[in-house]
């Protein structure tokens, strides 16, 4: 019986011009991104220039984390204590997360069988609470329609933040995703795009917006040293009256992604034919529904995900152990309690609770899994086939009492 022996969570090394750079940073010690000598212009400004010209946005912030950069966003949008923010039911903990450290409410939408937000179902939430903010998150890296949810956010006077921790590199009809809403944010945590272990960024084109967003990055009065925001008289009006809310990037994270930037497309390539391997090894196993994915939609493929539609939670459960002892790592999102990196809005109990039963009924049978380039296409392949016939073992086999949860 074929095992599989590789890791699902071995990601590349860091390229060694990022190594370098850091080595640079760790040697002059100025790893602060305001500590500059006389006309050295900090790797983290740099690095903002050049992210902001990779997605084309006019301004760009490095900060601490994604989950930094979407409170951020949120607080330049001016998000008040107690104001709802609608957002996917089905995205990761830091999402709901970031909302709450504003001390807002999230407000959950229904997702659809496509892994993407039901656009019916945000109208119909946001009419019901009056929402001004969506902070829509391609989870998984399935985006929506972006022409429609942007048509329909206007309409509604809904403000987009983008959570782009899994499209970092991908885009909607040749827009790069995090351009369509007011503000992009994106992760640089290990398991994402680019990697320095911790980071993130948000871009924007609306100045007030991005001086906001750099004063609460923890500015202090040092924000001409930043090349990608605005100028300082956006920043004259705004700089007692923001808060410093410290998260911010440092030199040495931000010389160990410079580099990065320029792979990303390559990355996306090299994703891409991993992901379609998967694709084509599941195509055809009966009980598999694969997502589809849309003509306009240009994506990274860094993870894959599958439905088991209509299965009952045993019998899940069973496949997921039968992956499992063969060496695939497989995450499933309708466990009852969380495991690893994998929960559901059900259980984000300082959300207010809602039953949202397609949502459900959709989680039920998600399963997930990365896809990291360490990967080989003939490692995809012999994932699939194993899942294939697990699949089939286990839509056949008796059904045990649902046992205790697998690990992650
Ligand atoms: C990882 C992740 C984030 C947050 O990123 P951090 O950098 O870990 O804070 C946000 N949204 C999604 C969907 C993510 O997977």
């Amino acid at each position: 019986m074929e095992r599989f022996t590789g890791s699902f969570t071995q990601q590349e090394p860091i390229p060694e011009a990022g190594i370098e750079a850091a080595m640079a940073v760790l040697r002059h010690g100025r790893l602060h991104r305001y500590n500059t000598a006389p006309g050295e212009v900090a790797e983290t400004a740099l690095l903002e220039e050049e992210f902001a010209a990779y997605t084309g946005a006019k301004y760009c912030l490095g900060l601490a984390s994604g989950g930094a950069a979407m409170a951020c966003a949120m607080r330049a949008l001016q998000v008040r204590p107690g104001d709802p923010v609608l957002s996917n039911a089905f995205t990761l903990a830091p999402v709901p997360g970031s909302i709450a450290s504003l001390g807002a409410r999230p407000v959950f939408v229904e997702v659809t069988e496509d892994l993407t937000i039901d656009l019916a179902h945000l109208e119909a939430q946001a009419k019901a609470t009056g929402a001004r903010v969506l902070l829509l998150s391609h989870m998984r890296g399935h985006v929506c329609d972006m022409d429609a949810l942007m048509a329909l956010c206007d309409r509604l006077g809904l403000r987009v933040i983008e959570d782009c921790a899994h499209t970092m590199g991908a885009s909607w009809r040749g827009v790069a995703s995090g351009r369509h809403g007011a503000i992009g944010c994106y992760s640089t945590q290990t398991y994402k795009h680019m990697n320095s272990g911790e980071g993130g960024f948000l871009v924007t084109d609306d100045a007030e917006l991005a001086a906001r967003a750099v004063l609460l990055s923890g500015s202090y009065m040092l924000f001409s040293r930043h090349l990608a925001a605005p100028g300082p008289e956006v920043f004259e009006s705004l700089k007692l009256d923001v808060p410093n809310v410290s998260s911010r990037m440092d030199n040495l994270r931000a010389a160990i992604l410079r580099p990065q930037i320029g792979i990303l497309d390559d990355r996306r390539a090299r994703w891409r034919a991993l992901y379609q391997a998967m694709e084509a090894g599941l195509a055809g196993v009966a009980g598999v529904r694969l997502i589809p994915r849309p003509q306009h939609e240009d994506y990274m493929g860094s993870s894959f995900q599958f439905l088991l539609p209509g299965w009952e939670a045993a019998r899940v459960v069973s496949f997921l152990a039968g992956a499992a002892a063969r060496g695939v790592e497989l995450k499933w999102f309708g466990a009852d309690t969380p495991q690893g990196f994998t929960s559901r809005y059900a259980h984000w109990r300082y959300a207010a609770p809602e039953v949202l039963e397609q949502t459900d009924r959709v989680l039920a049978g998600l399963i997930d899994m990365r896809l990291p380039l360490t990967f080989m296409p003939d490692d995809v392949a012999q994932i699939a086939r194993i899942i294939g016939k697990e699949v089939v073992t286990a839509a056949a086999g008796a059904v045990a009492p649902v046992a205790a949860p697998l690990a992650d």
